[in-house]
């Protein structure tokens, strides 16, 4: 059954039973409508009141207004953190050309059309930037895919973790060492919160990119695999994103969180299409359009239902749970779990190797290596015991905890719904298999 599985899988990861039970029952019947949640339609007030009741939950928990002079709008999305690499990028990188040219209007007067494009043209070849922190796999396949769309000139990489840490991810550089482009040039700075391959989290907001304006490059974040777990100040963000498939419900289904002053300065095609010479790929395809989703309530498409109740579900359940502590109660639990993993790969150090640097530890994704025991290297892994580590755990029903394909090791993902009797399962393991060899 499943309470006697413990599941540490990066993504697809697991959900409260009571979210999967309750889901269930939908699929085949929903509140007894004698239909199930995915044969109803996207434009239903059933529909509706789902999405409302999302939103609001997510306002809830990570306290930030729906309405009003600092609103945000939530969005609901398909093309997972993935379809969020290029989204975000067209978005930005639109809001700026928008600025620069309502400012070149301003100043040179209406009608003046060439003249405005030819400054517009000018200022991107000599200004236009977007920086990305590549901290980790995912920021880099981000950083990437903007190269790709809007050309690698206009792409700062601010700072490559790798430099400094022998070629690899694991720690991330200061900020005094980061190379951002002045924030009036910078369309956007991106970062991904939790690298969920490598296992590095970034500690807090960055202090350099506090009280960032209108005016200045906007502040992206992926949170794909750290949604919902700790507190933090939507208003220091432009945009926040993350795939539903870790901490928050089944894949299919991503969500934007975006500042909605900024929707206002999406530019229209024809513009873009001007400026095509300079900027290639700057207009995003119409269901990546933030603008266009959100003046649609997300239901520009067909919105998946199915998917978008169960999200709704956990952080229904979250905002019960956590009641007035909001988020901040899911972070003290993150926490006590994250340390009582680390504290024991740290307590038995001469059988485990934590790969991240202790300054940038992810609280959602462990990665450790089982070092040689004996004859062997103390310096280097041993991949047979990884093996045996993991052949024993999954006998105990401790499974999931093969680490990504491309960095190998052990990964112990601790998602929200990663129970602590898991985690102490686990724990426990970690305990005896140091014994061993
Ligand atoms: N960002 C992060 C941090 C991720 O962990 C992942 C997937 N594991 C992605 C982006 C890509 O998400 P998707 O597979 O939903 O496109």
């Amino acid at each position: 059954t499943r309470d006697q599985i413990s599941y540490f899988g990066a993504g697809p990861a697991p959900l409260p039973t009571p979210v999967i039970e309750e889901s269930a029952k939908a699929l085949v019947n929903f509140e007894d409508t004698g239909l199930g949640l995915s044969e109803i339609s996207h434009r239903s007030p059933t529909a509706n009141k789902i999405l409302a009741d999302a939103k609001s939950a997510l306002s809830i928990l990570y306290d930030f207004p729906l309405e009003g002079e600092n609103a945000y709008d939530v969005l609901f999305m398909q093309g997972g953190g993935t379809g969020e690499f290029s989204a975000s990028v067209q978005a930005c990188v639109g809001w700026w050309v928008e600025r620069r040219r309502r400012r070149a209007v301003a100043d040179l007067g209406e009608g003046k059309e060439d003249e405005v494009i030819e400054r517009v043209r000018k200022e991107i070849k000599e200004e236009l930037k977007v920086d990305y922190l590549v901290t980790g796999s995912w920021s880099l396949k981000a950083s990437q895919e903007a190269a790709r769309l809007i050309g690698s000139k206009y792409i700062n990489v601010a700072t490559d973790a790798r430099k400094a840490n022998n070629g690899k991810f694991g720690k991330i550089p200061q900020e005094k060492e980061w190379q951002l482009t002045d924030s009036k040039k910078s369309a956007m700075v991106y970062w991904c919160d939790n690298e969920t391959v490598d296992g590095v989290e970034m500690p807090s907001f960055p202090e350099s990119l506090k009280g960032r304006g209108e005016d200045d490059g906007v502040v992206v974040a992926d949170m794909s695999s750290n949604f919902v777990s700790r507190k933090l100040n939507v208003k220091d963000y432009g945009i926040i994103f993350g795939g539903a498939q870790k901490n928050l419900g089944i894949a299919g289904i991503t969500v934007i969180i975006v500042r909605r002053s900024l929707l206002a300065l999406t530019p229209k095609a024809d513009f873009l299409q001007r400026l095509s010479d300079v900027l290639p790929s700057a207009i995003p395809p119409v269901v990546f359009e933030f603008a266009t989703i959100a003046k649609n309530n997300s239901l520009y498409n067909t919105l998946p239902i199915f998917n978008l109740y169960i999200a709704t579900l956990v952080l229904q359940s979250l905002v019960k749970t956590f009641e007035e502590k909001k988020v901040s109660g899911q972070e003290e639990l993150a926490n006590r779990k994250a340390e009582l993993i680390y504290d024991t790969l740290d307590k038995y150090a001469d059988a485990y190797h934590v790969v991240p640097d202790k300054s940038a530890r992810s609280r959602m994704n462990i990665c450790f290596r089982i070092k040689s025991r004996g004859e062997g290297d103390p310096g280097t892994w041993d991949e047979a015991r990884e093996k045996a580590f993991l052949a024993s755990a999954e006998k105990k029903n401790l499974m999931g905890l093969k680490g990504h394909r491309s960095v190998g090791g052990i990964r112990a993902s601790n998602y929200n719904a990663v129970t602590m009797p898991s985690v102490q399962k686990l724990v426990a393991h970690l305990v005896e298999f140091a014994a061993t060899g």
